[in-house]
């Protein structure tokens, strides 16, 4: 499949900054499949209703240019090209995006959703952003590991060739995204089970140690974060290209891959 890549926001956070928010955009048989969103044109348009206050510490340049909506119509598309959008996380800059695509079907796992939008603990009720949810996505929740995938990992099948791989740490129910892409084999897009691409010795890139404190502070387990990381360098090892959500370093490594380059 012919995958492209999106950056659906520049964060310019202190110490950490520009950081990225690094989608996919999946051309298949069944319509045009989008892996996380960033930000989307509503939270440009009203930041402090819909982000709150942690856009303080993240501060996403706010310019709709950068949503996947105007990306893809700049490209030609619509949104009722995207028929489906698999999500990593419900995290604010990943799935403040969904509302631009009101018709797709929203791909998560049910502990994740759970998490976030039934029964969120403390912690939680303060970490999503439940202003971005509020356009009643449709959502397809995937329950439990999944099915044996490849590389002794577990799944679920969202659409031939793009499967929702489960790896909770940074959030309850988060998940890596896995994608054949043509020519260039098995894409994992690992959301923020990967802050900094060295903790999953991905070559090129550079030791960022504000970015790896940063990852430390905000998941929900630090046990299970590191045990990712220890699955993402096999990966790696193992020939599979693995993509953080906000190293900046490995989207540029991507250029010849953007969509519109
Ligand atoms: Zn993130």
């Amino acid at each position: 499949m012919r995958v492209e890549h999106l950056n659906c926001a520049i964060m310019r956070s202190p110490f950490v900054g520009p950081l990225p928010a690094h989608a996919l955009l999946i051309h298949t048989d069944e319509g045009l499949v989008l892996v996380d969103t960033g930000y989307g044109t509503a939270d440009y348009a009203d930041p402090k209703r819909r982000l709150g206050p942690v856009r303080a510490l993240l501060r996403p340049e706010k310019d709709e240019r950068h949503t996947a909506l105007r990306q893809l119509e700049a490209a030609g598309y619509s949104a009722a090209d995207v028929t489906h959008v698999v999500l990593t996380h419900l995290d604010l800059d990943h799935a403040g995006g969904l509302s631009d695509f009101p018709a797709a079907t929203v791909h998560t796992t049910a502990a994740e959703h759970q998490a976030a939008l039934v029964a969120p603990d403390f912690q939680d009720k303060n970490r999503y952003r439940r202003q971005q949810f509020e356009h009643g996505p449709t959502f397809f929740l995937h329950d439990g590991p999944g099915d044996g995938w490849a590389h002794g990992l577990t799944g679920h099948e969202v659409v031939p060739g793009v499967t929702l791989v489960p790896m909770p740490g940074h959030s309850k129910g988060h998940a890596a995204v896995a994608v054949e892409a043509d020519g260039r084999g098995l894409l994992l897009h690992a959301g923020d089970a990967l802050f900094d691409g060295t903790s999953a010795a991905i070559p090129g890139v550079d030791k960022k140690p504000f970015l790896r404190a940063f990852e430390q502070v905000v998941g929900d387990d630090r046990a299970k974060v590191k045990q990712n990381h220890a699955t993402l360098a096999r990966l790696t090892g193992e020939g599979v290209m693995v993509i953080p959500a906000h190293d900046q370093q490995v989207w540029e490594s991507v250029a010849p891959f953007v969509l519109g380059a």
